[in-house]
């Protein structure tokens, strides 16, 4: 590995202190953070500025907004901050990346990148049900995160889907708003741990619906029902509530890493508490990198973590480069 930092540039490509591969909250942040550090760091948006948090209507747990604040205002304004500073956003996805050598290789659908330091902010996308209505009726009752929404459906009927470990979480922590939690399953046993099915089993206001799976989500301004089919019988019956939070698993948006950064078996970046990964002057937060928090604001405290450390280890190497030109 070369920590030598250079300048040359190959003419079709751009050299960048800094490259932001990621638009969410903890790309936002970092790039907030590197800009204050006159990095002029790069971000690359992918598919969704923003990011997750742009797909919301409403986020009432960002300090800072006492009346909650909009998910696309609120990326908005991450964005403008970190452009006030110099950071520049770029419509573009990676698509490629080398970081056998530095200055990292990120190949992108416009062009190519040479970083001397590259933070991965790509995040994590719920599961789906891909049925209709559920897109529609995102942030109107559709949800994938209890801790964002649980608060909006106090005395409201609801319905979990998944029959994991988070579900259960996620369901039994429902219970301290919604008036019942119904867990619909696909099959007639859950897979997640005993001492959780039994305090969901315990719980007084979750019921359970077995062998059923969701083939609609129905509603105009808000849920209204979920349409159920029983898998086992073929019956079939539309089921009121108010909500539906799905918890069918994240898949962290990582693939393009795979052969060359450390990940976990589900797919998550692996980072040291610095949010260094295996390849020093790469660095990951946010999603990505995070299976358990899934929050805005966690997301945007590891992004301006990696954008910190990013900082510190240009200048150790800048250092490093003017001492040994000295020397020379
Ligand atoms: C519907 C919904 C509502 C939510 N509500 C709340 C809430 O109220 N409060 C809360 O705290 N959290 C909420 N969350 C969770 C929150 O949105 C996430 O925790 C947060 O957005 C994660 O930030 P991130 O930057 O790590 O990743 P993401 O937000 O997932 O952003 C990932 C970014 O990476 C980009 N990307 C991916 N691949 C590439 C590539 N190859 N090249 C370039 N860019 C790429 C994407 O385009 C995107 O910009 C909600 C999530 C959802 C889905």
């Amino acid at each position: 590995m070369d920590f030598n930092l250079t300048t040359s540039k190959p003419s079709d490509s751009e050299h960048v202190k800094v490259l932001i591969i990621g638009s969410g909250p903890a790309g936002l942040s970092a790039a907030l953070y590197a800009a204050r550090a006159e990095m002029d760091p790069v971000v690359l948006t992918g598919m969704e500025l923003g990011g997750q948090v742009s797909l919301t209507y409403t986020v009432e747990n960002y300090p800072g907004f006492p009346e909650g604040v909009g998910g696309t205002q609120l990326v908005e304004l991450f964005q403008k901050q970190a452009e006030r500073f110099g950071a520049r956003v770029e419509f573009d996805t990676a698509t490629e990346i080398d970081f056998s050598q530095r200055p990292f290789r990120v190949h992108t659908y416009n062009g190519e990148y040479l970083a001397d330091t590259v933070i991965i902010s790509t995040g994590a996308t719920p599961i789906h049900l891909n049925v209709p209505g559920e897109t529609e009726l995102t942030g109107r009752g559709v949800s994938y995160c209890a801790t964002c929404d649980g608060w909006f459906f106090k005395d409201k009927d609801v319905v979990v889907v998944g029959g994991g470990d988070s579900a259960l979480e996620e369901g039994i922590f429902l219970t301290r708003f919604a008036k019942s939690v119904t867990i619909v399953h696909r099959r007639n046993a859950l897979r997640a741990g005993a001492i959780l099915q039994k305090r969901a089993m315990e719980n007084p206001k979750i019921k359970f619906i077995w062998n059923t799976i969701i083939t609609e989500v129905k509603g105009d301004e808000a849920v209204r029902a979920v349409h159920l089919k029983n898998v086992a019988t073929d019956e079939e019956n539309d089921f009121p509530t108010d909500g539906v939070f799905i918890f069918i698993g994240h898949n962290p948006n990582t693939q393009l890493f795979e052969n060359q950064l450390e990940l976990d078996e589900r797919g998550y970046l692996v980072t040291d508490h610095l949010m260094n990964t295996n390849i020093p002057g790469v660095f990951a937060g946010g999603e990505a990198a995070d299976p358990n928090f899934r929050q805005v604001i966690t997301s945007a405290g590891m992004g301006a973590a990696a954008a910190m450390q990013a900082i510190h280890f240009l200048q150790e190497h800048s250092e490093t480069k003017e001492e040994s030109t000295v020397r020379a």
